[in-house]
């Protein structure tokens, strides 16, 4: 929820007013500039919001409480938030009244009094020339019978291969698209009764530029050029994909990113529909699941595990679109830098004192293991607070109190020990022994912190230890404690 509704609102603008501080810096890990002060006073909303998920108390530090949420480092997430609406600005279709003052921020580089639109884009790293951007529809969504081919989607796989296997059509085109070690290719192989197979490869680059989802819009575009090209027509023709959504976006022409593959598509479609005149024509679309079984699709599998490991056809052979390299994804620019702003935050948690104090509990955070674990619908609202308050050692026993000058000994008023500690409390206080007794037969094992505070699976029995103790009854955890 707070992901959902109180960050946009923080955020509202933020690409306008924020100067975020330059990637090179940050990844070097060099001081933050730019907006530093303003982000700090915003950090303390998120801060607010990550107490009342956790249910930490007031004095706990910021960034236990972001890696127990889960939640990115607040400096972490206006840089997500800037480099989404840069990709959106790049993005941005060749009419938008935008797109001229872009391509002249990114074409000269200013040194003094630059605009936010400047400081926006340069956190991009990439030329905003070379993201792909949307395209303008070409006909009216509403008019399908406008559309230059048909179609099918089958309900299931099965139904799809049944269909697939009693197509008639004589042109039969199969395409696919293939990932495989983070390079990406496309391939379409045209296959017609008593005539050799005709293919085509493509090679599109790397994982972090593409998605497998340009391939597959790749490799439609070679189909068809494969129909274009062919020199005797027929009536009945087929296009199979495997990948529903490539298929769906030549059939809706949603305006996102990678669409312009998919105008590019329909235009060729109508092309070969004008050049077929009135003589009978038919184009199906079609989706044909799985490759087991479907010679078409086999082979055509067979050949875009080849192209993504670099094979592809010479230019003059492809179509136009294809015959250079294919603007960047604005899909797989965002997956690669969430990626690095996710691992640039467990990296900086893993070195920090308390990073590494807690990694000893659970070596996974940040991570949401911690959030999954008290959000059991069986554990009371009181006692997932009471747990993240042990987590983070912030917690009303007698050595934190002391710490905070709540009261004049550390003394644990159970058994009278030096220091009452959450180690002291949770495994050793002689004070407790029947209740830690009925815990070790619940969680079947000799507690231990990294047991009790870092598995999901003892949060329940840890409850029903907290609560036997009696030992927060009088003192009702809250913020204000
Ligand atoms: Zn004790």
């Amino acid at each position: 929820m707070y992901i959902g509704t109180a960050l946009p609102k923080v955020l509202y603008g933020a690409e306008v007013w924020y100067t975020p501080t330059p990637e090179k810096i940050r990844k070097a890990g060099g001081k933050l500039r730019g907006s530093v002060k303003v982000t700090a006073k915003l950090a303390s909303t998120q801060r607010a919001g990550a107490l009342a998920i956790t249910g930490g108390l007031r004095t706990s530090p910021t960034d236990t409480l972001d890696a127990l949420a889960n939640l990115l480092p607040f400096e972490t997430v206006i840089d997500k938030w800037c480099y989404r609406a840069a990709l959106r600005l790049a993005a941005l279709h060749d009419k938008h009244p935008l797109r001229k003052p872009i391509k002249r921020c990114t074409r000269s580089r200013v040194k003094k009094h630059r605009s936010p639109l400047h400081l926006l884009l340069r956190v991009l790293e990439t030329d905003a020339r070379h993201i792909g951007t949307k395209a303008l529809a070409t006909y009216n969504p509403a008019k399908p019978e406008r559309r230059p081919f048909e179609v099918r989607i089958p309900k299931s796989k099965e139904s799809s291969k049944r269909e697939a296997l009693a197509a008639s059509e004589e042109i039969q085109v199969f395409t696919d698209g293939s990932v495989i070690n983070g390079k990406v290719g496309a391939a379409a192989v045209l296959t017609r009764p008593g005539k050799n197979h005709r293919l085509l490869h493509y090679h599109l680059g790397n994982e972090s530029e593409y998605t497998i989802y340009d391939a597959e819009l790749a490799g439609l575009s070679m189909g068809l050029h494969l129909i274009k090209t062919e020199k005797k027509a027929c009536r009945g023709t087929m296009i199979g994909a495997d990948n529903q959504a490539a298929i769906k976006a030549v059939q809706n022409e949603l305006s996102t990113p990678s669409h312009y593959i998919a105008k590019d598509i329909l235009h060729t479609a109508q092309q070969i529909k004008k050049r077929r005149g009135n003589k009978p024509y038919m184009l199906t679309l079609r989706w044909t699941a799985g490759h087991e079984g479907i010679d078409g699709n086999e082979l055509v599998d067979e050949e875009a595990k080849k192209a993504a490991k670099g094979q592809s056809s010479p230019p003059p052979t492809l179509p136009r679109l294809l015959r250079q390299k294919l603007k960047i994804s604005t899909a797989a620019l965002k997956q690669v830098h969430n990626k690095e702003v996710k691992t640039r935050w467990k990296n900086k948690w893993a070195k920090s004192l308390r990073g590494k104090r807690d990694h000893q509990i659970d070596n996974s955070s940040p991570s949401a293991q911690f959030i999954e674990a008290i959000s059991n619908p069986k554990l009371p609202r009181q006692a997932a607070s009471l747990i993240s308050q042990l987590r983070t050692t912030h917690i009303p026993l007698n050595s934190y109190l002391h710490r905070f000058k709540r009261v004049d000994s550390t003394r644990c008023p159970a058994c009278g020990a030096m220091a009452e500690t959450v180690q002291h409390f949770l495994l050793y206080c002689p004070g407790y022994a029947h209740e830690r007794w009925a815990l070790e037969k619940a969680i079947k094992c000799k507690p231990n912190t990294k047991m009790l505070l870092g598995n999901q699976k003892s949060a329940l029995a840890l409850k029903n230890y907290i609560y036997a103790t009696h030992r927060f009854d009088n003192k009702p955890p809250s913020n204000g404690e």
